[in-house]
This record gives C-alpha cells, sequence and structure tokens, in this order.
C-alpha cells in the first residue's frame, strides 16, 4: 500500500472583481501516490501548481476537492487536533529557511518545539536530541543558543530539515528545499537529505522547477503544467526517453556543457498561461511539436480535446495526443 496517495486533488481561487471576476484552477485534478521510504520528485516551472499541491499534502492550503490518504487516513476535512498528532509522522521543510524559521527563537528553541507539541521526551531529554540533531545535520552543536540571522542560508536550511525530521517522520514534503540556496551549497543539501532518507528510511514529496536537482534523489518523477499532470514515470524512463514535449523542453533546460542539436530545437518560450486560457491541450500556446510537426487534423485535435493521462507502458505515462 502507497504511504500518501493523492486523488483528483483540485484547487481554485476567484481573482478579480465584478466583471473580471474569474475562477483560477490552480491545481485541476492532480493524482499520485509516494510508496513508503521512495523519493517521488514534482516538477514544473513556477506557476504550475506544484507548491500549492505539497501545500494541499500537509494540508497548508485547504483543498478544494479531492483526497489526501496518508498511511491510510483521509486528510481532507480532518479537524485540527486531529492533523496535529498526524503532523508527527507528516513534515514540510519550506523552500525560504529565511522566513521559516523563528526569528526571536534560539535554535534550541525551535528544535525543542516538535518534542514539545507532540509531548515527545526522547531518553536523555530534550537538549541533548537537540544537540544530536544539530551535529547530525551538520551544525555545530555548540551554537544551540544562537539565532537563525547567526547563520548562513545553508545552515539555516539545515535547521529547517532538523526540525523536520526530528521526530522521525514517515514523509517529508520538501518544497523547493535548495532553490533559495547557492549552486555551491545546493549538492550539499541534497546530500544531506539522501543521507538522512538512509538512515531514517523517510519518504519525500520532492517539489522542484529544475530537473537536474529531482533527478539524484527521486525514484519517479510527476512533471506539472498549468495545474495538470502532464508525464508521470521512473526516473530511468523520464531521463532516457522523456515523451511530453513539455518534459523535452524542461530536459533542454538543465544545463549541461553540451546541449545536443534534437535538444536545442525544443527549448521553451514564454511563461506559463501566458496566452491565458486555452481550450483543448493546455500546453498548445507553447507546444513547440503543435508549432512545428502536426498537420492541420492533428492540430485541430489539439485544438478542441485536452489530452488525458494514458499509459505508455508500466513505468510511464503522458498526457499528449501524438506522443
Ligand atoms: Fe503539443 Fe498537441 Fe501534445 Fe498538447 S496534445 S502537448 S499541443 S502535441
Amino acid at each position: 500500500m502507497s504511504l500518501l496517495e493523492v486523488n483528483d486533488l483540485r484547487k481554485t481561487f476567484v481573482r478579480g472583481h465584478g466583471r473580471r471576476r474569474r475562477v483560477v484552477d490552480a491545481v485541476a485534478g492532480v493524482s499520485f501516490a509516494v510508496r513508503t521510504g521512495e523519493t517521488l520528485g514534482l516538477v514544473g516551472e513556477s506557476g504550475c501548481g506544484k507548491s500549492t499541491t505539497a501545500g494541499m499534502v500537509v494540508r497548508l492550503v485547504e483543498p478544494t476537492s479531492g483526497s489526501v490518504r496518508f498511511d491510510g487516513t483521509e486528510l481532507a476535512g480532518m479537524p485540527e487536533r486531529r492533523l496535529r498528532l498526524l503532523r508527527r509522522d507528516l513534515q514540510m521543510v519550506f523552500q525560504d529557511p529565511q522566513s521559516s524559521l523563528n526569528p526571536r527563537q534560539t535554535v534550541g528553541t525551535i528544535l525543542s518545539a516538535p518534542f514539545q507539541i507532540q509531548g515527545v521526551e526522547p531518553d536523555g531529554g530534550v537538549l541533548p536530541e537537540v544537540r544530536r540533531l544539530m551535529d547530525r545535520v551538520g551544525l555545530n552543536p555548540e551554537h544551540y543558543n544562537r539565532y537563525p540571522h547567526q547563520f548562513s542560508g545553508g545552515q539555516r536550511q539545515r535547521i529547517g530539515i532538523a526540525r523536520a525530521i526530528a521526530l522521525r517522520p514517515k514523509l517529508v514534503v520538501c518544497d523547493e528545499p535548495v532553490s533559495a540556496l547557492d549552486v555551491s551549497v545546493q549538492a550539499q543539501v541534497l546530500n544531506l537529505l539522501a543521507g538522512l532518507q538512509e538512515e531514517f528510511g523517510m519518504a519525500y514529496l520532492f517539489v522542484a522547477h529544475d530537473l537536474a536537482v529531482v533527478r539524484h534523489l527521486s525514484e519517479r518523477i510527476v512533471v506539472m503544467y498549468l495545474g495538470r499532470v502532464v508525464e508521470q514515470a521512473d526516473r530511468e524512463e523520464l531521463y532516457r526517453a522523456p515523451a511530453h514535449p513539455y518534459t523535452k523542453a524542461l530536459m533542454a533546460a538543465v544545463p549541461r556543457p553540451k546541449v545536443p542539436e534534437e535538444r536545442k530545437k525544443v527549448l521553451l518560450t514564454g511563461d506559463v498561461g501566458a496566452s491565458g486560457p486555452v481550450g483543448g491541450c493546455p500546453f498548445r500556446p507553447r507546444c513547440p511539436r503543435y508549432a512545428a510537426e502536426l498537420n492541420e487534423a492533428e492540430r485541430a485535435q489539439c485544438a478542441d480535446e485536452a489530452p488525458e493521462l494514458v499509459p505508455l507502458s508500466p513505468r510511464q505515462s503522458a498526457a499528449c495526443h501524438f506522443v
């Protein structure tokens, strides 16, 4: 059984007023599952709904509809009091370590909070456990009386990670945990997350805008575009033979010394949703395949019918009429 099962999850926001009022589907029916101990990467450009999806999984964002089952229990509609108990097993690492840590609390207080909130008394007491945690994530345990501003960005993210893993949760939702960090620090934090997973057997839902970042950690990857899943595949399948034109374009954006000629052709232009809502396939305004390779009848199909996610093999699905 999967540890996390997300089914047809939706979030709509209302934008504007009066005659300009319109309902926007930030997440338009997303489904995926995370197994015990694995990492599922959730990838897409900014504005694709991946962080809203992550927020709904931990119920920091209230879903409009759909189901989130964690460890066999439905989270949608669960009262906050029961949710608090479940948060022992379901934690989050935030994108911006600066704003996710209380600047008026010392690291010792920040890292003691999970134990106090959940009423857990570790063997030997909370303070020695906090110091052990700091040491495990690569911080000097002597610095437990310091405040977040006295640490670098990478060290602050280590504090956020220590707080998330303090109670050995079953699932950690990592929302772009390295995108605010210097490139030189990103690899260290990714290695730390990989080491902690190996040691404690936690599952990760790892959100990123960059396929290069999720590659090393994720066994499976879900690619989102405009609130929908456009491709879902095992890592090997996705990197060896990406199926959806959007995944191919994301792949082409991964920095590498030499981008092959055939990949250069699919570099993306424009922003997510830059052309506003369209009928048919949501990726159509930016789709290199639609623009250059399809005949008139095929283009009409893209314009009329929104493609469903269909299996191409047991380990890969894509939502495109012409993969
Ligand atoms: Fe491109 Fe058509 Fe496939 Fe959409 S359905 S991704 S427009 S080829």
